[in-house]
């Protein structure tokens, strides 16, 4: 890494977290575009996710034409409703996502009560993160490093 500055703690807890979401991005079986999301709230991941079909369905993303099935969630959906079975809130958490939110997620991610998103790819289609920001959360990129 060579900053023309020294990164202020919550830079380096930026990279590294968008490092973790990047290997949890690994575990997608999807083949066309595999994507992580770590939620964390109060410097503990309280919810992960990546892309994926749901619970019970086969582990294909893609039909044999290699287009995405309809049913398969992202992985910011995926993290959302982790958390939502458990014990735990998204209130105030920050998500981390290798690939910036479409327009659906983005609702998801505001309705969640999450202030802050931290993405480390642009995607063709940037209405997800407008989105995002008219809503006054915080949209932070992150490019590779
Ligand atoms: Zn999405």
């Amino acid at each position: 890494m060579n900053a023309p500055f020294p990164l202020d703690k919550q830079q380096l807890l930026d990279l590294r977290y968008m490092r973790m979401a990047r290997i949890w991005a690994e575990n997608s079986y999807c083949i066309r575009r595999k994507v992580g999301a770590l939620l964390v709230k109060d410097k503990m991941i309280i919810s992960d996710g990546y892309n994926g079909t749901p619970s019970g369905f086969e582990n294909n993303c893609e039909d044999a034409q290699n287009i995405s099935l309809p049913y398969v969630l992202h992985a910011e959906a995926n993290a959302i409703t982790k958390v939502a079975r458990s014990s735990n809130s998204s209130e105030g958490a920050t998500l981390y996502v290798t690939a910036s939110p479409c327009m659906e997620c983005a609702k998801l991610i505001i309705q969640s009560g999450i202030k802050r998103v931290v993405y480390g790819e642009k995607y063709r289609i940037m209405d997800g993160i407008d989105l995002l920001q008219r809503a006054g959360i915080e949209v932070l990129f992150l490019k590779e490093q």
